[in-house]
This record gives C-alpha cells, structure tokens and sequence, in this order.
C-alpha cells in the first residue's frame, strides 16, 4: 500500500504514520517528495487491506494499493526518477554515466594504467572484478581480495568510484570496506539470499539482468534489494539468451523503454557482454543511448589479446576512445532532440 501524506502534514504526523504501520507488522519506507511525501508499506500481501485504516490518521490524504507485484520499484510509489550520488558523480541524472575497466582485475600495472587512460578518456566510473563467477571452474576466478585491495588502489589514484561484482552474502561486508558500488552479476540476479544481503548494505547496487530473466522477474529482484532498505538499486540491460548464436547474447534494447515505464530506477547497458565481441559494442552503446540509457558498462583492456577473461569482448584504449567521442556527440544530438 502507499499511504499519500497531506502536503501540509508535519514531521511528527508522518513520524505516528511510520509507527502505526510499524505496528501493524509492516515495514515502512519513505519516499520524499517536492510537494509531498508517501510511505511505501509492504509485507504480507494477504492483510495489507488492515492498512486502510491509516486513513483516518492526521495528515494521511490516502491510502492505496499498489497493484504491481514490484512494490518499491514501480513508479506507482514513487513517479519522479530516482538519482544515485556516488561521489560527485550522479547516476539516473541528465548526465550519462560511462563506466569502464577489465573483465577481471589481474594486476596493478593493468589496473591502475586502464583506470588512468579510461577516465582520461571520458568514463566516470571504473570497473573490474575481483570476484569472478565463471561458467568453468577451471577458469580464472579472481584475485579475491587482493583484487579488492588492487581497485581500492586504483580508484584512489585515478580518483574515480569503482565498482566490483559480489557472489557471496559472507562477502559482503569485506566488499564494502573497498568499493563504492556493489555489482550483482546475471548468474545471481535470482540468488534471493545475496539479493537480501546486498539490501542491507549501504553502498548502491547494480542489479544485473538474469540471462533468462523476464523484465518482472528482474523487478521482483530488484525489490528483494529495496525491501532490505538499500532504494540504491541501478538496473543493467547485458542481453538474454535467445536462440541466436551469432553474438554471446541478444541485446534487448527495448527492455530500457519498458523499464523506464515500469520504474524510476537508472537504467544502464551492458554492451560488452551483450554482444560477445569487441566490433559490435560501439554501434550496440549507441543505440543503447539513443534508446534512452542512463548509462553503458563497458569493458576496456590494455592489452585485450592477452586478457585472462573477457578478451575477445573487451575494448583497447584506442577503441575505448572512439567511443567516448561518438557517445558524446551523440549525447549533444539527443539534448537538442
Ligand atoms: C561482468 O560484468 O564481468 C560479468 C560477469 O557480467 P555478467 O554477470 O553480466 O555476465
Ligand atoms: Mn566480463
């Protein structure tokens, strides 16, 4: 249900609102606004209609039902967008936000130099995996925390946020120590304990796409993160599986739309693993952009022949580059539109 205060409501009104709904056995959140504030109460789907009784509270104008089963995150909650501050960088703003960095981090040369020439180059956020959740068990599965230690490492130096992807509740806390924001990949985007665990924690989370996810499902997902409290949540498009083998995934550009209608959380793509290879991720960023993205992940190496996961999708500097430049005239073309 979300409760709609009065305009004029007071402090201490909305303070009884809270623990009436507390008391109830529901779990409230408040959603400020410019004119006005709601409360989102969600729990038990089965006597939320107990909650029609805060009509009568002062300052409470109404008390309805959301009808999408993705409470926190749909736009009945709350209509205006919602911005993510990591440093002085805003994501879900007018602005689009380009993050970039390798697959995995593999060393502090590799790291810190793609963290310097990346960010020179026009990305406002870096990335790279510590943890790595292969399909092998055989393939290179990280540094752990030394690869923590590393992005730290480098994210001080090129004074850029990073970002590193979490497989494990037990580490999140140790993640946390070492990074701004916190990445669920598409293989955990239905791991339900993790999704939980991430919403305790107060860094923000990129929730990744399940490879075989529908769009409600990914917003069910989603709202495991916000029911924790964490209404930090950036939502990343990195293509499904489909029947078509010609790239790694299929690239489903109009999930941005149908997300934008859906919810007032960012909304960012993922090209690099989308398509699989390298020659395909600046036409699929653009488009991503003309679609309406607040942002692109993309994945840059020095030296991508040589890189211990991810190559053959991975952008040299070169490349990297050329994007950052298209993207931007792009992005003036769109401010015009
Ligand atoms: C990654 O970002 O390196 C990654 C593993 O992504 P995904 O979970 O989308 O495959
Ligand atoms: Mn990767």
């Amino acid at each position: 249900m979300v409760i709609v205060m009065k305009p004029e409501a007071t402090e201490e009104q909305l303070r009884q609102v809270i623990a009436k709904i507390e008391e109830l056995g529901y779990k409230p959140h408040v959603i400020y606004g410019a004119t006005r504030n709601v409360i989102g109460a969600v729990g038990d789907e089965r006597g939320k209609f107990i909650l029609q009784s805060l009509e009568v509270l002062d300052g409470v104008e109404a008390v309805i039902p959301i009808l999408k089963p993705y409470k926190l995150a749909s736009k009945e909650v709350k209509k205006e967008k919602t911005i993510i501050n990591v440093g002085d960088i805003s994501i879900g703003g007018s602005d689009l936000i380009i993050i970039a960095g390798p697959c995995a981090v593999e060393n502090q040369e590799q790291i810190v130099k793609t963290a310097m020439t990346v960010k020179s180059l026009g990305a406002h956020i870096l990335r790279g995996g510590a943890y790595k959740p292969r399909t092998s068990p055989y393939a290179f599965q990280g540094l752990g925390e030394e690869g923590l230690k590393l992005l730290k490492k480098a994210s001080e130096i090129s004074k850029m946020p990073v970002v590193t992807e979490v497989i494990n509740p037990e580490h999140v806390d140790l993640v946390c120590e070492y990074v701004d924001i916190l990445q669920i990949g598409t293989r955990n985007a239905q791991n339900f304990e993790l999704l939980k665990r991430v919403g305790q924690a107060d860094k923000p989370v990129i929730l990744k796409r399940g490879m075989s996810m529908t769009i409600k499902e990914w917003l069910m997902s989603a709202e495991y993160i916000l029911s924790e409290g964490n209404m930090n949540v950036i939502l990343c498009e990195r293509g499904i599986r489909t029947f078509e083998t010609s790239t790694r995934n299929t690239l489903d550009l109009s999930a941005i739309v149908v997300l934008k209608e859906e919810t007032h959380l960012p909304v960012i793509v993922d090209p690099s693993h989308a398509t699989g290879y390298a020659k395909y991720v600046l036409p699929m960023a653009l488009a991503a952009v003309a679609a309406g993205a607040d942002g692109l992940m993309i994945e840059v190496h020095p030296n991508p022949e040589k890189a211990f996961s991810d190559g053959p999708q991975s952008l040299n500097f070169d490349a990297f580059g050329k994007l950052t430049e298209k993207i931007k005239k792009l992005t003036e073309i769109i401010k015009e539109c």
